[in-house]
C-alpha cells in the first residue's frame, strides 16, 4: 500500500469524526469479520433511569432507595448514578458509605447508616446467603423481559428488594447494525448484563449474536476466543472495563464519548459516540485499499 493514499484515507476520516491512530490501521480493518459490540454505552446511550422500586414484604421503599443510593453514590457506573440520583432527589442529601468497596461487574458493597449494604447483581446477594422471594424475583424477570436492568438490594444480611433501571438503544444503533451486516459483517453484542436483557436490546437492534454475563476481565478472552476461532475482530467499546480487549482486537474503536482507558487501548476513536462512525471508518478503509490495488 502507498503510504500517500493511507495518509489520505486518516486525513478524511478525521473530517468525518473517525480518528485514525496511524495509517497502517486501515489496512488491519480490511480483513475483519467479526464486529464484537459492548451494550452499555456503546449501543445503548448508558444514561439510566430509574423507573421502578419493589420491596420484599415489610421493606420500606424509601429507606430502600435512601440506603442503595448512599451507596451508589460513591460508584460511577451509569446504574450506580441513576440509583443516587433517584435517591437524591426524594432523600434530599444521602448519607455517606463507609468501607465503600467496588465489585467490579458484580455490584458495590459498603456501611450506611450502620447497615451493611449490597447493591448489584443477583448472584453477589446469593453469595451472602441473601436471596430475593418469589414473588420480587418473578417481577424480576418480568422487568428484565422488558429489556430493563434489574439490581438487587440487600442488608444485615437479607435480600431486600430490587430497583429497575432503564437504559435506552441510541437512535442511531439499529441503521448502523444493519449497515455492518448489509457490508458482509456479523456483530455480536457483548455484555455484562444478564442474558435476558442483552438479547432483547440485540432484538432491538438486530443482532442475533449475544455473548451475556460476561466479567470485565473476561471480555478479553471472548474476543481472543473468537481469533481462536478463525474470526477478524473489530471490537467497540466505551468503558474502563472494555480495554483490555479493545487492545486484544484486531481492530480497537472506542466512542469518544468514554473513557481515556479506552480511548487509548483502540486504533480508532469516533469520536461522536455514534456507531454509524464505526461503519463509516470500515467503508473508508474499504475504499482506501481499493484506491491503491
Ligand atoms: P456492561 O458490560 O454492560 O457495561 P458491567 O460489567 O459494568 O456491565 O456490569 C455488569 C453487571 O454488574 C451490571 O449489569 C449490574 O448488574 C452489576 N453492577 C456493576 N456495577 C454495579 C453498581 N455500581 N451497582 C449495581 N450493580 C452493578
Ligand atoms: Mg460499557
Amino acid at each position: 500500500a502507498t503510504p500517500t493514499a493511507l495518509l489520505v484515507g486518516t486525513g478524511r476520516g478525521a473530517q468525518m469524526g473517525v480518528l485514525i491512530k496511524g495509517p497502517e490501521v486501515l489496512e488491519s480493518t480490511r480483513k475483519v469479520d467479526t464486529v464484537v459490540l459492548d451494550k452499555t454505552g456503546t449501543v445503548t446511550s448508558g444514561k439510566m433511569t430509574l423507573v421502578e422500586v419493589i420491596t420484599e414484604p415489610g421493606v420500606d421503599r424509601a429507606e430502600l432507595l435512601r440506603l442503595a443510593g448512599a451507596l451508589e453514590d460513591a460508584s460511577e457506573h451509569p446504574i450506580a448514578q441513576a440509583i443516587a440520583k433517584a435517591a437524591t432527589q426524594e432523600a434530599g442529601t444521602l448519607a455517606s458509605a463507609e468501607d465503600f468497596a467496588n465489585l467490579e461487574g458484580k455490584g458495590v458493597q459498603g456501611v450506611v447508616d450502620g447497615h451493611a449494604v449490597l447493591v448489584g447483581r443477583e448472584s453477589l446477594l446469593a453469595e451472602w446467603s441473601q436471596r430475593l422471594s418469589g414473588e420480587v424475583a418473578s417481577a424480576k424477570a418480568r422487568a428484565e423481559g422488558e429489556g430493563k436492568t434489574v439490581v438487587a438490594v440487600g442488608w444485615d444480611g437479607a435480600a431486600r428488594g430490587i430497583l429497575v433501571v432503564a437504559d435506552t438503544v441510541k437512535p442511531t444503533s439499529k441503521e448502523a447494525i444493519a449497515e455492518l451486516k448489509a457490508l458482509g459483517l456479523t456483530p455480536v453484542l457483548l455484555t455484562g448484563d444478564n442474558e435476558a436483557v442483552a438479547r432483547q436490546i440485540a432484538s432491538e437492534v438486530g443482532i442475533e449474536q449475544v455473548i451475556a454475563e460476561v466479567l470485565p476481565q473476561d471480555k478479553v478472552d471472548v474476543v481472543a476466543r473468537l481469533q481462536k476461532a478463525g474470526k477478524v475482530v473489530a471490537m467497540v467499546g466505551d468503558g474502563v472495563n472494555d480495554a483490555p480487549a479493545l487492545a486484544q482486537a484486531d481492530l480497537g474503536l472506542a466512542m469518544g464519548t468514554g473513557t481515556d482507558a479506552a480511548i487509548e487501548a483502540s486504533d480508532i476513536t469516533l469520536v461522536r459516540g455514534d456507531l454509524r462512525s464505526a461503519v463509516d471508518a470500515i467503508r473508508l478503509s474499504r475504499k482506501t485499499l481499493s484506491t491503491i490495488k
